[in-house]
């Protein structure tokens, strides 16, 4: 396989076409609650209503929008336990592929049933005993597949950005924007569509306090790697950022917060409650940072991506509680 290009703004564009018709263009929601406690006017950019529950629809369908005829037979495989898997599977169903999705053998019987549900097939390992990179590049190479990582590959993040992208069409131009930062393709993909269509605006990632590499990455200037972090924030546990995404984080990205597990459940207790929408931990990272009020925003026109929805009912549960 070549080595692919960085992604720019104009990949962005081109991932937008690719999508058009396939993903959800999703509403934007407004509370006058949130408003009136941060001061300022708040656009919650809501993926948890996208295909499959989260953004991660958007960059994995790209990315098998432009496989080859040959990529197309031999199909695709990827490692995640989280929504990256169920983004493939779905993908490749709506694409005709084969999808092989190797997870942990510790991942929630609901996340291997919907990605099974998908079409996918999933091939458990051992987190404590094997390496799933390893794993996912030999059935690459055995099977002939295409490995498509969750978050640092061109058309990932160019996916991802989609979401901004409609964003600002939908609310115009921002003075803030608030995005989630897990392995940082969300992040990454959504500074490359701000910095082209809304300029002076600053984007803010937001990091679960346990697991805030990224923040220390760029006081560092180098990727610097952590342990898998213990958090509610599950989507957001990448224990690095990615060889594509730090370089454009780091140039776009104004600065890096975190927030803690309770203002994470706060958060989720906040939109059961006054907007009536689920969201998963994960998801509310960026919505936390703002009404926890770590970074100012009073009189400021600020966008905040909600990046997903997909909780177990259980779990909601005893958050909600
Ligand atoms: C994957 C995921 C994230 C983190 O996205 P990255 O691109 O890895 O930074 C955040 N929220 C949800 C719901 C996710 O599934």
């Amino acid at each position: 396989m070549p080595v692919l290009p960085a992604p720019t703004y104009v990949d962005v564009v081109d991932a937008a076409a690719r999508l058009e018709g396939v993903a959800h263009r999703t509403p934007v929601l407004t509370s006058s609650t949130a408003n009136e406690r941060t001061g300022a006017s708040i656009y919650f950019k809501c993926e948890n209503f996208q295909r499959m529950g989260a953004f991660k629809f958007r960059g994995a369908y790209n990315a098998l929008s432009h496989f080859d005829y040959a990529q197309r037979d031999a199909g695709v495989v990827t490692f995640s336990s989280g929504n990256h898997a169920q983004a493939i599977a779905l993908s490749a169903q709506l694409e005709g592929m084969r999808a092989t999705i190797v997870m942990p053998h510790d991942a929630p019987a609901a996340k291997v049933a919907a990605t099974q549900g998908y079409g996918g097939e999933v091939i458990i390992y051992d987190r404590y005993k094997e390496n799933r990179e390893a794993i996912g590049q030999r059935l690459a190479r055995e099977r002939g597949m295409t490995l498509i990582p969750p978050y640092d590959h061109p058309h990932v993040i160019a996916g991802q950005g989609t979401a901004v992208t409609e964003l600002l069409a939908q609310t115009g131009p921002l003075d803030l924007l608030f995005v989630c930062l897990g392995g940082g393709g969300l992040l990454a993909g959504s500074a490359l569509a701000a910095a082209e269509l809304s300029p002076d605006c600053k984007v803010i990632g937001v990091e679960p306090e346990a697991g805030n590499d990224g923040q220390q990455s760029l006081a560092r200037g180098e990727i610097v790697h952590i342990e898998v972090p213990h958090t509610i924030a599950d989507g957001a546990a990448a224990t690095h950022l990615g060889l594509y995404t730090f370089p454009i984080i780091q140039r776009l990205v104004e600065q890096v917060v975190t927030v803690t597990d309770a203002q994470l459940i706060e958060t989720m207790r906040f939109f059961a409650q006054r907007m009536k929408i689920v969201v998963e931990p994960t998801g509310c990272l960026a919505a936390a940072a703002v009404m926890s009020g770590i970074v100012p925003v009073q009189g400021k026109r600020v966008g905040v991506l909600l990046s997903g929805g997909n909780v177990d009912l259980a779990r909601l549960a005893q958050f909600l509680g």
